[in-house]
């Protein structure tokens, strides 16, 4: 049965209250995040100080940091561009580890900021929003910039909709030489087009007659075709090493004698090219077993999903197949030989700041004091309570009065 009167005004519901509620709440919430942001940035800077990061297997202590904590490269630059400063900023970083400045309000002030402008920061980071604080800083007075050298040799381009601009700086010696490449392309796909179109007959329709493009294009698929021939497998290196069978003695190509641990990272890829020679002569080269079809590589790639195996790097690009058993030790140039590695953590494992250890489905990387370098974040459930904080009020968003600040100048120089 339907009531009998229906409530003509529904009180809203109090919307006001709630939002004030769950505002209390982020403020509690970004406090401590703040407080534990300085914490991390604290650690950062003990590891980074004493290099206690050395033997861990990282290029970087931000990749490090990403790595441990499970975030994005960017907020572990955010976080070491604040702990490389933290002794210059002290008063800010103070602030950051009571919760009272949020960690990208310091990087603001970390990352461009001059000398000595602790001070003047702190005073007016509290009321400033990341966007102000970033307008502050860019207001400091730079020193002035060298005037600009001649510029070197370059390419550069640029996309706008359907074409590509390319503009290519080379010297008079070098242009000279595109010069003349460009013409002879350029003659000879004019040639081909005359054989081709001489007895068209008059208005048939033919293709275009060949352009300036046309001969540069054809200069780049002849490279192309040159370097496909040259190396079928090769994505990364044209190094030439040349290997004494018998005394596991090689060189560089017109180069120095390698390294024990230089060869074997050298010849551990398979797209390196290896002159097998004795007593000076050559043998042949490469060996059937080194080299990696194309079907092998992409079976490689897709299994190791395109990047490094080394936990923690995420690198994509350049990778090397390296042989989990080596091939001058017998190892074979198969799926389960191999694992994908950038080429930082390629030469650590042959320098042995790093082990790589197989078969390649139970992987164990462990770094320079020999203990297994874990995937994943060390993120776990809390075991202690939030740092005691007071809230995080954040910025007051006032409107700045640009035209009443003073950017930050730094001090005179002392006399003496
Ligand atoms: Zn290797
Ligand atoms: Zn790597």
């Amino acid at each position: 049965m339907r009531p009998s009167t229906l409530p003509s005004f529904q009180p809203s519901p109090p919307r006001g209250l709630r939002l004030e509620a769950l505002f209390d709440e982020l403020s509690e919430l970004a406090g401590q995040r703040n407080a534990i942001d300085g914490r991390i940035v604290e650690i950062a800077a003990e590891m980074d100080r004493d290099g206690l990061w050395a033997a861990t297997g990282c290029k970087s202590m931000a990749e490090l940091i990403a790595w441990k904590i499970g975030v994005s490269p960017h907020n572990a630059t955010s976080v070491m561009t604040v702990a490389r400063r933290s002794e210059e900023l002290p008063r800010c970083t103070v602030a950051l580890q009571e919760g009272r400045l949020s960690l990208d309000q310091v990087q603001v002030i970390a990352d461009r900021s001059g000398p000595e402008s602790d001070a003047h920061y702190l005073h007016i980071a509290e009321r400033m929003t990341v966007a102000q604080l970033r307008t502050a800083v860019a207001l400091e007075p730079k020193p002035v910039p060298d005037p600009k050298p001649e510029p070197g040799p370059s390419i550069s381009k640029s996309v706008t909709g359907e074409y590509t601009t390319y503009r290519i700086r080379v010297n008079n010696v070098e242009a000279a030489k595109v010069d003349a490449a460009l013409a002879s392309h350029r003659d000879g796909l004019i040639g081909d087009w005359k054989r081709d179109h001489a007895d068209a007959e008059a208005g048939a329709p033919t293709p275009p007659f060949p352009t300036a493009k046309d001969a540069f294009m054809s200069l780049i698929d002849a490279g192309w075709d040159a370097d496909v021939a040259r190396r079928p497998h090769g994505q990364h290196t044209t190094v030439v090493v040349h290997l004494d069978v018998e005394k596991s003695v090689a060189n560089l190509h017109l180069g120095p004698v390698l390294s024990g641990d230089d060869r074997r990272y050298l010849l551990c890829d398979a797209t390196c090219e290896v002159w097998f020679e004795r007593d000076g002569q050559p043998i042949g080269s490469g060996r059937a077993t080194r080299t990696i079809s194309r079907r092998l590589r992409r079976a490689l790639e897709r299994r190791d999903h395109g990047t490094c195996v080394v936990p923690g790097c995420g690198a994509t690009r350049g990778l090397h197949a390296h042989h989990l058993v080596h091939w001058e030790n017998g190892g074979e140039t198969e799926l389960d030989n191999l694992a994908l590695v950038c080429p930082f953590h390629h030469r650590a494992h042959h320098r042995g700041d790093i082990t790589i250890a197989g078969p390649a489905h139970v992987l164990t990387v462990t770094d320079g004091d020999g203990d297994v370098m874990q995937r994943g974040s060390l993120a776990r459930p809390p075991t202690t309570p939030p740092p005691a904080v007071a809230p995080y009020r954040g910025p007051t968003g006032e409107r700045a009065q640009w035209k009443w600040y003073h950017p930050f100048e730094p001090p005179p120089p002392t006399p003496n």
